[in-house]
């Protein structure tokens, strides 16, 4: 299984970053967990094709999380010509949530149906949902977003993925990373306290009860990129628009 990152910022492009997305790729498939409104820019870049992904995975219902489905779904119908079925799981409301974002930025966008298979599911908190193939659990977290926040459980192909969302610690993270091959983490301050986020300083003293064998840290602010290099525990990652990592 590998990895991509497609976008590791945070809303405001802090470091030249692209908003949250990342690319998951099995033998047989191809997934995202969450689509910011950079994705497809990022996609693109790194010559990934759109048609390929049959899952998107949204962890919240910010527009640096989801927007990009806007684009997504456009080009789709309209650049690709998409034939391939797309299921889009994210938190209750997210269909209509993606009809308001893209009837306000291209009105109409949303009058034709698809002409491929587009099916919409919304997660149920701590219940696991099974989409080609792959598993997701969603843990509630605290970060208002007009709907349900999650960190999420990916298990796919025996590998483990936790991802917190955005939230400032809750216990549920915990869970979320346990024994996981990689567990992303929004990193967004160093150590001033941010409402509803986290910052490496909160990380750092859960480390211990962070049971995964890898952590990543993304969705990072301009004084968290300042401090990032001197970060030199040895299974926690820096994340970078691009990377690759082989789960
Ligand atoms: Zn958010
Ligand atoms: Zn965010």
């Amino acid at each position: 299984m590998k990895l991509t990152v497609i976008g590791s910022g945070d809303a405001f492009g802090s470091g030249g970053r692209l908003q949250t997305c990342f690319h998951v790729t099995t033998a047989d498939k191809s997934f995202l967990i969450d689509c910011g409104a950079t994705s497809l820019i990022g996609m693109n870049g790194l010559e990934l094709d759109p048609n390929a992904v049959g899952t998107i995975f949204i962890s919240h219902l910010h527009g640096d999380h989801f927007a990009g489905l806007v684009w997504w779904l456009l080009h789709a119908q309209h650049v690709s010509h998409r034939t391939t079925p797309l299921t889009i799981v994210g938190p209750h409301g997210i269909a209509d949530r993606y009809r308001t974002a893209a009837e306000a930025l291209f009105p109409g966008a949303t009058a034709k149906e698809p002409r491929y298979a587009l099916e919409w599911r919304e997660f149920a908190e701590r219940t696991p949902v099974t989409i080609n193939g792959i598993t997701a659990t969603p843990y509630p977290v605290r970060h208002p977003s007009g709907a349900p926040s999650y960190g999420l459980r990916i298990e796919c192909d025996g590998k483990t993925i936790g991802f917190s969302g955005d939230t400032e610690w809750v216990e549920a993270l915990v869970e979320v990373a346990s024994g996981a091959d990689l567990y992303i983490t929004e990193c967004y301050g160093y150590e001033d306290p941010a409402r509803f986020h986290m910052n490496w300083r909160v990380i750092e003293e859960n480390l211990e009860r962070i049971t995964a064998h890898r952590i990543m840290l993304t969705h990072m602010s301009c004084p968290m990129l300042r401090h990032a290099d001197s970060i030199e525990t040895p299974h926690v990652l820096i994340s970078t628009d691009g990377l690759v990592l082989d789960l």
